[in-house]
């Protein structure tokens, strides 16, 4: 069964329009990329999967189940920010935790999910430290972190490499593509970074003014692109 299903999305702020009505299907265990230009509409599609903004017209559906109208804890749904969004007064643990803990998880089940959430990520260490205290990619992994243990049928990704510097956006992306691999979840991908479209994504979205361009799997869009812009944008000679 296809897992999200958006028909006829849209969205407008005020008087203006940002993102066209859309379909878009994302499969079961895919990991569908949306790439396009900043200011294009990627955050604010993302946004409205998460249930973080409303649709100001279409529908979204998540399993089967139409979330349209549904809060964001009851989508099944976890993000992950570009600026990772995390407590800073509060321990590596207790951030993973939170989102546990307002859903109701008891104390003994949070510290297992915790726990295994941790080791996946290679965080075992750095349970009892603050944010502060943790680098950039170790910051980013407790963002990740906090979305693994909700066991959500779907994650969402905004730009999550786009502070960290050329090594580490390297490392990183080993390591979504490993962990999508070993959840074998549907991932949802924003970035504006052809590279990162292309090695992790089984199929990409170009966006363009609120628009889709054209969807299709990384080789699809290198070796035949619809248009000029795609082509420009994944880089394709032509
Ligand atoms: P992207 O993530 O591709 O850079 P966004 O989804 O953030 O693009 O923004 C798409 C367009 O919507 C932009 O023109 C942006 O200024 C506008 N926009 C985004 N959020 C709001 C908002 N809350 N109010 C008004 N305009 C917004
Ligand atoms: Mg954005």
């Amino acid at each position: 069964m296809a897992v999200t299903e958006l028909k006829g999305v849209s969205k407008s702020f005020g008087s203006v329009r940002v993102i066209e009505p859309l379909d878009l299907t994302v499969e079961s265990g895919e990991f569908m990329v949306i790439v396009g230009p900043s200011g294009c509409g990627k955050s604010t599609l993302l946004r409205m999967v998460a249930g973080l903004e409303t649709v100001s017209g279409g529908t979204i559906a998540i399993d089967g189940v139409d979330v349209t109208g549904k809060e964001p804890s009851e989508r099944g749904v976890a993000m992950v920010f570009q600026t990772y969004a995390l407590y800073p007064h509060m321990s590596v643990r207790e951030n993973m935790s939170f989102g546990l803990e307002m859903a109701g998880v008891p104390k003994s089940e949070r510290e297992i999910l915790v726990q295994k959430a941790a080791a996946t990520l290679q965080l075992e260490d750095y349970l009892d430290r603050k944010p502060k205290q943790l680098s950039g990619g170790q910051r980013q992994r407790v963002a990740i972190g906090r979305t693994i243990v909700r066991d959500p049928k779907v994650f969402l990704f905004d730009e999550p490499l786009s502070n960290l510097d050329a090594e580490l956006r390297v490392q990183m992306r080993l390591e979504i593509a490993k962990l999508h691999r070993e959840l074998g979840a549907t991932m949802i991908y924003v970035t504006h970074d052809q590279v990162e479209a292309m090695t992790l994504a089984t199929r990409i979205v170009v966006l363009r003014d609120g628009r889709i361009e054209q969807v299709g799997t990384p080789n699809e869009l290198y070796t035949d692109p619809d248009n000029t812009f795609v082509a420009g944008f994944i880089g394709s000679p032509q």
